[in-house]
């Protein structure tokens, strides 16, 4: 038997050949320096916050350079499959403005260079498989679970590399051996499992200094010199399912992926997938290996975002807290290039989408997320989004995630007056970072979760009553800002307060206390907290009726 008729014997027929293939999806028709990028999640149905930052890069690359980007679902791994995971990746790309030009869509398959579900690509890969058999670059090895346990013992023994490679598999060598010949060929023929892998070139265990090496580019770690694969890796699984690295070498090389952006935990298969472009005979794509995101744990030091510890790992996180989507790709950036803050800073109100994003400015070594730093980067993010606009999110993201805010809507032009308050000032206020939190934020607006969380201050808390009823009595809702203040220091001399902080400062045993500990008492009964926007802005978007009602019922409350 040779080469050819093992392949058959594995593989009696395929639907079209390697040649057919390449013509099927040939080089794609795109302006100079396009780049093709893809992303490949495998469905487990839990999209994180790694997928995103690997996705913006992606998207940035494809979609500034004029190229494609496509959605390619990894689903070789069929333990790990979950129902509906591919809608969720999809929508929740897509809430981030992560959208694809071609690949996997709700509606089905877009693009000539499906189809785009590994799982359906079972004949290609079966074919290139074939194709390497044919020319006596894989093997199939039947060797069983105890068999590998057992070489990998003497391998320990012997202080040798683990692993299945030149001289540790029979069936290698199986044209050297004719009772090794008989066996592939009478278990094939019955049809025993079995795996293919690699007849891999290289020399095994040769030191560092030995062994070949192949300069790789890499857009983030510039040129990589990476050794000669000697593994012989498992190219098609028992299932007839390809692995990994077979499925990312046929997969890129036919989908015409020029740059393959994925995390750093796959450097070191990196030799196998050269090994297999090269006996494939294709060109490498250039990689984008990108660094782990860590954060500083609560011992201080930096660590892997982990799924179990830290919620904000899953990207449904940001969605559900309310996050807007304009925030997050503004943060990722500040995380994924070095001079975006730079850039930012010079021009607040460009689109984002004018920074030139570059893999050179991307940091190698662990990329640091920062939860404090999203919610300040937010602030500056919602500063410069209109408020009705950001009332009209808002409204949405309570219909998709918070229900029980539905009162919140009722009148949209109030909210978003709510939602302006001091955004136009000279040094603007940024209090609104994320849904829950503005929805927070503006609760005292609504009888609904109105509650008085703060305390009088201690100079005033006994005039309450008095300072509440002297203010309800001069109360004129028609009054500008300066009127209204006007009254507040008046009504506070007449009942023993400074009408200036300082006034206070110098002679405190003249006063009670000074105006602004009897505001607070005035602002504590509105909205019952200390601090907050402008009072006068607030009640003028309360409405007479409910500042006035309120007052009333607190004066009550402190009578009884
Ligand atoms: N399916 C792989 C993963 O989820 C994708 C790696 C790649 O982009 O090549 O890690």
């Amino acid at each position: 038997m040779n080469n050819k008729e093992l392949a058959h014997l594995i593989y009696p027929s395929h639907p079209h050949t390697p040649e057919e293939y390449e013509a099927m999806y040939p080089a794609r028709d795109l302006p100079e320096g396009a780049m093709v990028t893809r992303l490949g999640p495998s469905p487990t149905g839990f999209i994180h916050l790694g997928n995103l930052y690997g996705a913006f890069v992606d998207e940035r690359l494809a979609h500034q350079s004029g190229g494609k980007f496509f959605l390619r679902i990894e689903d070789t791994d069929d333990k790990r499959f979950v129902e509906n995971a591919v809608e969720t990746i999809i929508s929740s790309l897509a809430f981030f403005d992560i959208n694809f030009d071609e690949g996997v869509t709700e509606n089905g398959d877009v693009g000539e260079y499906g189809d785009y579900t590994q799982s359906h690509r079972g004949e290609i890969y079966r074919t290139f498989a074939g194709k390497l058999l044919e020319e006596g670059l894989a093997y199939p090895c039947f060797l069983s679970e105890e068999e590998i346990s057992e070489v990998r013992e003497q391998q320990e023994a012997a202080k040798l590399t683990p692993g299945i490679y030149a001289g540790w598999s029979k069936y290698r060598d199986w044209d050297k051996d004719k009772s090794v010949e008989e066996e592939i060929c009478a278990r094939i023929k019955a049809g025993d499992p079995f795996v293919i892998r690699l007849k891999s070139k290289g020399v095994p265990n040769v030191s560092a200094e030995e062994t070949s090496r192949h300069i790789v580019k890499d857009a983030i770690r510039g040129e990589l010199s990476v050794p000669d694969n000697f593994q012989d890796t498992v190219i098609i699984k028992q299932t007839g399912i390809p692995t990994y690295h077979f499925a990312h070498v046929v997969d890129d090389h036919l989908m015409r992926t020029t740059h393959v952006v994925r995390g750093e935990e796959w450097l070191p298969s990196l030799p196998i997938h050269v090994e297999l472009f090269e006996d494939l005979g294709w060109e490498l794509p250039i990689y984008c290996h990108t660094a782990q995101l860590m954060k500083i744990g609560e011992d201080g030091n930096k660590r892997k975002l982990s799924k179990r510890k830290d919620p904000e790992l899953s990207l449904d996180y940001y969605r559900s807290q309310g996050y807007h989507p304009a925030a997050v790709r503004e943060y990722l950036l500040t995380i994924l290039n070095s001079n975006y803050e730079e850039w930012r800073a010079a021009d607040p109100e460009a689109p984002i989408d004018d920074f030139k994003f570059t893999t050179e400015k991307m940091s190698s070594s662990g990329a640091l997320f920062d939860l404090n730093k999203l919610n300040d980067v937010s602030k500056s993010t919602l500063l410069h989004i209109e408020a009705s606009e950001l009332a009209a999110w808002l409204r949405k993201w309570s219909e998709d995630y918070a229900p029980e805010f539905e009162y919140v809507f009722k009148d949209m032009d109030k909210l978003a007056a709510m939602l302006d308050m001091g955004r136009h000032d000279a040094r603007p206020r940024a209090d609104l970072v994320y849904a829950r939190q503005i929805m927070d934020f503006i609760s005292y607006f609504f009888d609904e979760s109105f509650t008085i969380e703060d305390e009088y201050p201690q100079e005033a808390a006994a005039d309450a009553a008095a300072i509440l009823k002297a203010y309800l009595d001069t109360y004129d809702h028609s009054d500008d800002n300066g009127q209204w203040f006007e009254k507040i220091r008046t009504l506070s001399t007449d009942l023993g307060y400074a009408a200036k902080p300082k006034d206070f400062k110098k002679h405190p045993e003249e006063y009670k206390g000074h105006v602004g500990h009897v505001s607070a008492v005035i602002r504590i009964a509105l909205m019952g907290r200390s601090n907050s926007p402008d009072l006068w802005t607030i009640q003028q978007i309360m409405g007479e009726d409910v500042v006035r009602d309120r007052i009333k019922r607190e004066i009550e409350k402190l009578s009884n």
